[in-house]
């Protein structure tokens, strides 16, 4: 449980961070440490440089720009969590946020760590693609947007380049969509066992409907035989039973992989009834 030798500097800025960074070679930026400090300790990570960011306060903001909500990277989950924009216009981000780990993992960890440290057991990276939001990189030539359909590229690996900084999350207001994420956890305040992230549009009929899952494979994974079935016209359990179609999940300690496929079907059903009830009571004006 002793990690190896490393050394340490503080970025001042996202331009000294990215300098610090060099090739990316050896070396790992820290933001909360709540993930990459346990990985170093297994020895399962040996960085030979850390880049300190976890004081760059200016990557810490929740804003509305137009139609879309902007995260800085470096905002701890429980500010996304107690956000007034998101909790107003994208709640699924900010009730998610609320139900990572306990509360000083919510008080260390940041969306941008959880994000950026790609495994397919945390919640955020599901939202983030139910609601096809997008993922902003600095490296030395500028910034890039990167949908969220193409970052999470396998375990604990993303598109993000060794030289690059995570530095902000966008996502769209959801208005009169209805959301869910339901997580079915072994003990409170744990990792997902499966959970299911979902947002769908209309009323009555369903006009567009996205639909995540945690914990089914080597990355968080689109149900789109659900998410077609849904606009095909599919009832809510006709369609719910279609969740783990193509997907190979894990067996390890917390459930085998035919379990998991079961909970998929199980926690899709529960998601959308509880998104298209929120949706019915927005159209209503609740
Ligand atoms: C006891 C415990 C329980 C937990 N429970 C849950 C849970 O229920 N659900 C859940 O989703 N998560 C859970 N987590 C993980 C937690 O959410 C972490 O905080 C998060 O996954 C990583 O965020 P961090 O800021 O700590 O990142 P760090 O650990 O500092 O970094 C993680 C990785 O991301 C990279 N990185 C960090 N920031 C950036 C950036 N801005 N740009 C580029 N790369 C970056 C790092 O180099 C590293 O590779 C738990 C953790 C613990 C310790």
């Amino acid at each position: 449980m002793i990690p190896a030798g490393f050394d340490y500097e503080v970025a001042e800025s996202v331009e000294h961070a990215i300098e610090l960074l060099g090739n990316g070679e050896d070396t790992k930026l820290l933001a909360g440490g709540h993930s990459l400090l346990p990985a170093m300790k297994l020895r399962l990570a040996r960085p030979a440089l850390l880049v300190d960011v976890g004081r760059l306060n200016d990557l810490a903001y929740v804003k509305e720009e137009g139609e879309t909500i902007a995260i800085g990277a470096l905002t701890r989950h429980k500010d996304v969590a107690s956000s007034p924009e998101l909790r107003e216009h994208c709640a699924i981000v900010s009730y998610t946020a609320g139900h990572v780990g306990d509360p000083q993992v919510r008080h260390r960890g940041t969306i941008g760590g959880s994000l950026a440290h790609g495994d397919p057991a945390s919640d955020l990276p599901s939202v983030i693609l139910a609601l096809h939001g997008e993922l902003v990189a600095r490296g030395p030539g500028g910034d890039r947007a990167i949908p969220a359909g193409e970052f999470f590229t396998g375990v604990w690996q993303t598109a993000l380049a060794p030289h690059e900084v995570l530095v902000e999350i966008r996502v769209p207001k959801l208005g009169a969509a209805g959301w869910s994420y339901t997580k079915m956890a072994r003990r409170a305040q744990d990792w997902a066992t499966v959970a299911v992230a979902a947002v769908v549009h209309g009323n009555g009929s369903v006009e567009r409907a996205a639909v995540a899952l945690t914990n089914m494979g080597a990355t968080t994974l689109r149900a789109t035989a659900v998410e077609k079935a849904l606009v095909g016209g599919a009832s809510i359990d006709d369609a719910a039973a279609l969740a783990a179609d193509g997907t190979e999940p894990p067996t390890d300690h917390m459930a085998s992989s035919d379990f998991r496929k079961h909970l998929a079907r199980v926690l899709t059903r529960r998601a959308l009834e509880e998104a298209s009830r929120r949706s019915g009571r927005r159209a209503r004006g609740g």
